[in-house]
């Protein structure tokens, strides 16, 4: 069934489109309807009500949540969980430890957000706390999705320090949170997803474990299910690479972000395909073209 916020994407899976803001394409959930129907991504607070609608078109009982698996914290991912809980009264919330003090109090965690994303975090919205005893911290694992199938947990740190991915076995598919990039669907392209601090040792070694799960799809969170998982993971590390090469020798020269970015966008041929879609997408010229690309100046700048 194709809805207005939902799609069939694979067996037992569903795709939530959030819409968050108004945005299309940007973030969604995912649902994997097992035993006990499981969620994968919050999403951000502001769009809770088009994730709950999206519950209802795949009739998902709100009683029968079992869990919100949250790749991390970051508002995109889990910012709307302390929300999305109040409406799920069994659901728990699958974490990082790293992760679980600012799921549980935000406080921080705002002004944080506010400061790195300016005006998109107003288009996310403020993050409302998770009680304590409904968080589960873990870094590797597996979930029974009943029918046989299981949800994996895989430490995939590098985005953040406390990214997780989970890989669930009715399809073989992997949700990488943001640590395999941003998928633009519309150009069938991947874009760095590395604001800082962005760890690009750590997330290199994240994307070898993900390769070597060979995963036959991926669910971005930005945006979408994508095919030949494993091709693009190795191509993302070579994006790293360039952009770190690319950071590596600006910092060098003491060029300015404007001109440290330029030269990416000149010589990263996805970038180059999605730059005028990307220079005036009102969120993407921001996060990608300011924030990520400073992820790698301050990586160059430590040595990293
Ligand atoms: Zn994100």
């Amino acid at each position: 069934m194709l809805g207005l916020y939902t799609k069939e994407i694979g067996k037992n899976l569903f795709m939530v489109e959030l819409e968050t803001g108004g945005f299309k394409n940007l973030i969604c959930s995912y649902v994997i309807k097992g035993k006990k129907p499981v969620l994968v991504e919050s999403g951000p607070s502001n769009s809770i009500p088009n994730l709950l609608s999206g519950l209802k078109e795949l009739d998902v009982k709100l009683e029968d949540v079992e869990y919100v698996a949250v790749t991390h914290i970051h508002l995109d991912h889990g910012g709307g969980a302390g929300t999305l809980l109040k409406s799920l009264p069994n659901a728990k919330v699958i974490v990082h430890p790293r992760g679980m003090p600012h799921l549980v109090d935000p406080q921080r965690l705002w002004p944080s957000s506010q400061k790195v994303l300016g005006f998109v975090s107003e288009i996310f919205g403020k993050p409302e706390p998770v009680p304590k005893e409904r968080v589960i911290p873990v870094t590797e694992g597996t979930f029974d999705l009943g029918y046989g199938a299981k949800l994996s947990v895989i430490e995939t740190v590098g985005h953040a320090s406390h990214n997780l991915s989970f890989k669930e076995s009715f399809n073989g598919g992997i949700f990488p949170g943001d640590a395999a990039g941003t998928y633009l669907p519309e150009f069938d392209v991947v874009i760095p997803t590395t604001p800082p601090p962005f760890y690009l040792d750590a997330a290199l070694s994240s994307l070898d474990k993900l390769i070597s799960l060979e995963p036959t799809a991926l669910y971005f969170s930005h945006f979408g299910k994508a095919n030949n998982a494993i091709e693009r993971l190795k191509d993302y590390k070579l994006q790293l690479q360039l952009w770190a090469d690319i950071a590596e020798e600006g910092v060098g020269k003491n060029w300015s972000l404007e001109q440290i970015r330029d030269k990416i966008v000149t010589e990263d041929t996805a970038m180059r395909l999605v730059a005028d879609f990307v220079k005036s997408h009102r969120i993407y010229s921001k996060t990608v073209l300011e924030n990520c690309v400073r992820g790698f100046i301050e990586c160059a700048k430590q040595g990293s």
